[in-house]
């Protein structure tokens, strides 16, 4: 299995594997689908995603608590080869090229999140660390959320 990894030397496992987590809370939240565009390096990453206004500070609380019960709940992160038409029962493939193949790499957190991705990540969510928000900004229709991840919890 070819994996992608996208700038090598800033790329960072568990900052990757947090904005799993962070999409998939972002989504049960507020139903407003994945980021659609993500920078993630190890010092800070950010996510953009369509919203429809700036988070409130217990928005971004209560964002940060859910994470956080995930990276502290110790889900073990695992990778999936399915068919296409398997896969499409499943997850979104939407943002995948037609012609990228018979199988599709799903990866699964624990009973939390499902997504077709092609990286490198930890191998439980426990590896991640804790979650902080840093800021969001709200233009365009298009929220933005930096974070960043420090010391794992104890
Ligand atoms: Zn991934």
């Amino acid at each position: 299995m070819n994996e992608v990894v996208p700038n090598r030397k800033e790329y960072d496992p568990e900052m990757h594997s947090a904005e799993h987590i962070l999409n998939q809370t972002m989504v049960r939240m507020f139903d407003c689908g994945r980021a659609f565009s993500a920078h993630i390096e190890k010092k800070k990453s950010k996510c953009d995603y369509h919203f429809e206004r700036d988070l409130t500070a217990e928005e971004i609380v209560a964002i940060e608590h859910r994470v956080n019960e995930i990276i502290t709940s110790g889900l073990p992160i695992q990778e999936k080869i399915l068919g296409r038409e398997e896969a499409r029962n499943i997850v979104s493939l939407a943002r995948l090229p037609e012609d990228s193949g018979d199988t599709v790499r799903i990866i699964v957190i624990g009973d939390y999140d499902l997504c077709p991705c092609s990286g490198v990540h930890a191998r439980t969510t426990s590896e991640i660390g804790g979650f902080k928000i840093i800021s969001t900004d709200y233009a365009n229709n298009i929220l933005r959320i930096r974070f960043k991840i420090h010391q794992v919890l104890s």
